[in-house]
């Protein structure tokens, strides 16, 4: 699909103040962005040069900025392009996009920049998705990880996938146009190992779906204790805010209450869960059994226990309701004299920590040792797969591998294997948007924000 259109589009986040960017692409890109922008050079003319001149509105000025043209191909999109950074003010950056659609620019979009880029070949699909991964990243790891998708490397073992199965393809068809018969031994020895290589490397890519989603979504981590040993205020002192409301009330949080943050670069979901304790009141208990599924879910469990306290049934309700792994124990409020009986746990050293969330001692110890224990890292040469897409996409080039090895295995014509081998190429030039429909593509770059 060839753009005949200029999309036009501000490029940087709405409503920040501070410096803004609208972007013009397409073959009219330099001609309506020379009545947009007044400088002594007029745009284009120099090459690679930014310039310096007035943003223009129905001829009129409205703010000094600069300017810069890409010339096609070298642009992002692949297209003339033009950007113009003026005062972020959203009435001047409306106003250019305004003029700029009276001149003949259509709006762009979302994700409509990243879509010319992907028509034109300047990305292939898992990079343009990658784009969204960048703008989404919520934390350093997942921001990693999209880098590195956005850089090919997710690509470039792809191909390399690719260039297995397009390699079997050349062994079966060189056996049936040269001969009558089907392909030799050694060929099929040959056909067999690349296949079983295939299978495998792309086995490895699949398996990094559920570990990158997790990562995406942020590893959760749910809080448990009895009723007033301090889960409210860890939570408001975990997050750097009063989200969960403190009361020296036993019960009072009595459903999940989640926010955000990150540990060591990476995104945590962190969950105030309602205190467990022996209850009557059915909302308490609507609460509790929200608390045991939020444990069942979790990456990271912290088991929080009031050291200035003694030991009460209520803790024990507490400890029995504990996953068997990735518990962290955490004794609160050793700000107060200790009257709590650790021996009760059997603990080894390293699986707690003391705190005072009141205070704040201890808390980044904490952050430290529940960072250690989340799940290993799984990826593949650094990358992981971010999307069900890609997912079903090598899924179905593993499939298609494993077949056509059984159908070598089983004597079956080289013809059916080489129908298996071609089905498994389709999948994996899908998975780098080859051939892919354009209500696919619609899907996709619907997630994308306008102006990316
Ligand atoms: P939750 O029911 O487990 O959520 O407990 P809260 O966070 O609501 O805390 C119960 C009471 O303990 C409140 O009065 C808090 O101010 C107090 N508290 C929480 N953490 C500490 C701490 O580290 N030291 C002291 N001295 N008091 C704390």
């Amino acid at each position: 699909m060839i753009q005949t259109d200029t999309a036009v589009a501000i490029s940087t986040p709405r409503g920040e103040g501070g410096i803004g960017v609208v972007r013009l692409s397409g073959p009219e890109a330099v001609a309506i962005g020379r009545q947009l922008f007044c400088s002594q050079h007029p745009l284009g003319q120099r090459v690679r040069r930014v310039e310096y001149g007035q943003v223009l509105a129905m001829g009129q000025p409205i703010d000094k900025g600069v300017a810069w043209v890409f010339a096609a191909p070298h642009s992002y999109t692949g297209e003339d392009t033009v950007e113009i950074s003026c005062h972020g003010s959203m009435v001047v950056l409306e106003s250019v996009v305004a003029e700029a659609l009276r001149l003949g620019a259509v709006s762009a979009g979302p994700g409509e920049f990243t879509r010319r880029a992907f028509v034109n070949g300047r990305l292939d699909l898992l990079e343009a998705e990658a784009v969204i991964d960048l703008i989404q990243a919520q934390s350093k790891g997942s921001l990693d990880n999209a880098y590195g998708l956005a850089g090919g490397r997710l690509s470039q073992m792809v191909r390399a996938l690719k260039a297995r199965v397009v390699k079997g393809l050349a062994l079966i068809e060189v056996g049936l146009d040269f001969s009558d018969q089907d392909i030799d031994e050694i060929s099929r020895q040959q056909l067999r190992a690349e296949l079983g290589e295939m299978v495998a490397e792309a086995r490895n890519l699949a398996d990094t779906f559920e570990g990158t989603r997790r990562r995406q979504d942020g590893y959760l981590v749910a809080m448990i204790g009895r009723p007033n040993v301090g889960k409210s205020t860890l939570f408001n002192a975990l997050l750097g805010e009063d989200r969960a409301i403190v009361t020296p009330i036993p019960g009072t949080t009595r459903d999940r209450i989640e926010g955000l943050t990150t540990w060591s670069g990476e995104a945590i979901r962190l969950v105030d869960t309602a205190g467990i304790r022996q209850a009557d009141d059915p909302i308490e208990i609507a609460g509790i059994e929200r608390t045991t599924q939020a444990l069942s879910e979790a990456d990271i469990v912290l088991a929080i226990f009031d050291s200035s306290v003694a030991w009460c049934d209520d803790d024990r309700v507490a400890v029995d309701r504990l996953p068997s792994e990735n518990v962290l124990v955490v004794f609160n409020k050793v700000d107060l004299p200790h009257k709590l009986d650790r021996s009760k746990l059997r603990l080894d050293a390293s699986s707690s920590v003391d705190i005072s969330a009141l205070t704040g001692l201890g808390i980044d110890e904490l952050k430290r040792a529940a960072a250690q224990r989340l799940p290993p890292r799984h990826d593949v040469g650094g990358v992981g797969i971010t999307r069900q897409r890609h997912y079903d996409c090598l899924w179905c080039a593993i499939r298609s591998g494993e077949s056509a090895a059984g159908l070598i295995d089983a004597g079956e014509p080289d013809e059916c294997v080489a129908v298996e081998l071609q089905a498994g190429l389709k999948a994996l030039g899908e998975m780098l948007g080859e051939g892919v429909e354009e209500d696919v593509l619609d899907s996709i770059f619907s997630d994308f924000c306008i102006g990316k």
